[in-house]
């Protein structure tokens, strides 16, 4: 079982994900879902735009897992940043989940394109929705994702509920230690995206060097790095062998040393920024 870590609204949640960006809908999201879920996955994290949330759905439904053991998440998209816009994108979702809540109900993006001069009013619209939401049951906690420090002081004005965590891109080689260190301090968890980086982390050679010292793959290393750090990682992969291979991880103690080695490497990815990016 893999354990879980506790929000700071009092829920729990499993301390590592199954990420399902790209995983196709149809065979691809539903097979990649349910072999998650039967190596031991507890935790699957889909979103609107990634077009899959019928098939990981369906999959949930039929791993004959009780849903009540189960930790899911989806997010809104950039389309839907008002009051009503979130009322009907939530809606959707459980509807294409095929269930009746969900976990963890995320902003996707903070500052879409099309709302660059109002994207402040339209987060608070989005999150007073959403906070209904919690208290009607639909979703059980609710957060955000990509946003950077300027974005959370901006919903903090308006916001009684305060996001249980911020999905963020973070992996060895990617830290964004001004929006960590501002979570960490404001008891926001953060969940980490793209947690094996976009395939720079497999040639580094510290990753290399220290994952033959512990005896496991650069992948594993990289996932058991970010747990010790207090991070979610959410590795995807629709191969069954990956899928298993990046659940042995929590025989893994980093020494400190080392994680800091890792925490210190030079910048492998871009991260995306929030406020500019095109869509
Ligand atoms: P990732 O870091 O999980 O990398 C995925 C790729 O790594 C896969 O395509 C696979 O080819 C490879 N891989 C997986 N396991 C491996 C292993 N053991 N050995 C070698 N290669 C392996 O990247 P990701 O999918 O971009 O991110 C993970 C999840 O985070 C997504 O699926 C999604 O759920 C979430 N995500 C969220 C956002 C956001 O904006 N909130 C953005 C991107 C991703």
């Amino acid at each position: 079982m893999i354990k879980t870590v506790t929000m700071a609204n009092g829920l729990a949640i499993p301390v590592l994900g199954f990420g399902t960006f790209k995983a196709a809908d149809g065979e691809e999201a539903y097979q990649s879902t349910l072999a998650a879920i039967k190596a031991g996955y507890r935790h699957i994290d889909t979103a609107a735009i990634y077009h899959n949330e019928k098939s990981v759905g369906q999959a949930i439904r039929d791993s004959g897992v009780p849903r009540e053991e189960l930790f899911i998440t989806t997010k809104l998209w950039n389309d839907a940043h008002s009051y009503d816009g979130a009322k009907a994108a939530l809606a959707a979702s459980l509807e294409r989940l095929g269930l009746e809540y969900v976990d963890l109900y995320l902003i996707h993006w903070p500052n879409p394109k099309a709302l660059r001069d109002c994207w402040q009013a339209a987060n608070a619209a989005a999150w007073s929705y959403m906070e209904e939401a919690v208290e009607v049951g639909l979703v059980r906690s609710i957060g955000v994702s990509n946003f950077m420090v300027h974005h959370l002081e901006a919903l903090k004005q308006t916001a009684t509920i305060t996001p249980a965590v911020n999905q963020i891109r973070l992996a060895p080689g990617c830290y964004q230690k001004e929006t960590v260190d501002y979570c960490r301090r404001h008891h926001i968890l953060l969940e980490a995206w793209s947690p094996l980086g976009q395939g720079e982390i497999f040639t580094d050679d510290t990753m290399q060097a220290l994952a033959k010292k512990y005896n496991k793959t650069v992948a594993q290393l990289a996932l058991a790095w970010s747990i010790a750090e207090g991070f979610i990682p959410l590795p995807k992969s629709v191969h069954k062998e990956r899928i298993v291979e990046n659940m042995a991880i929590f025989d893994c103690e980093i020494s400190p040393e080392d994680s800091e080695r890792i925490r210190c490497l030079p910048d492998m990815s871009a991260i995306p920024d929030p406020d500019t990016k095109d869509f």
